[in-house]
């Protein structure tokens, strides 16, 4: 996709602070890091959200989250990959986050809104999930 920032980086066309590459997938820093370390890992292949891909572009992507989370020496750290303007996208290009939590006041920090179980509606819903999977 030319107008794709991120494929304009995964071209050299824009440059970044890559840390990891490989044929199908790159890691970098963020631009605009909610911590120190806070990267992206991004499958090569493009499509805006992850059920865009095809799983073979997905293979590498939480090995190299989990070397970042340990090359970054982050203890506590979150990996997150938002889906759509509503679920906070910004970039139309799947990226996943490793978003080290060094402190309450850093890293990234979320509501955690859990509703009441209702455990017929629970078990309903489970069958029809179930039964596409
Ligand atoms: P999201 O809200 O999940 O789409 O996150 C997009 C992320 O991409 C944000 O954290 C941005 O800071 C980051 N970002 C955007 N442009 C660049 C860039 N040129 N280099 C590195 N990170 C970028």
């Amino acid at each position: 996709m030319a107008a794709c920032i991120f494929c304009r980086i995964i071209k050299g066309e824009i440059p970044c602070f890559k840390l990891f590459e490989s044929d199908k997938t790159l890691a970098f820093l963020d631009i605009n890091p909610l911590s120190q370390g806070h990267a992206l890992v991004i499958p090569k292949f493009h499509g805006a959200k992850l059920t865009d891909i095809p799983d073979d572009a997905l293979g590498e992507i939480l090995p190299v989250a989990k070397r970042l989370a340990t090359a970054t020496g982050a203890v506590n750290y979150n990996i997150l990959q938002n889906n759509g303007r509503l679920a906070h996208q910004e970039v139309d290009h799947v990226h996943f986050h490793m978003i080290p939590k060094p402190n309450e006041a850093q890293g990234l920090g979320i509501g955690w809104p859990q509703q009441k179980t209702d455990m017929d509606a629970l078990k309903a819903l489970f069958e029809d999930i179930k039964s596409k999977m």
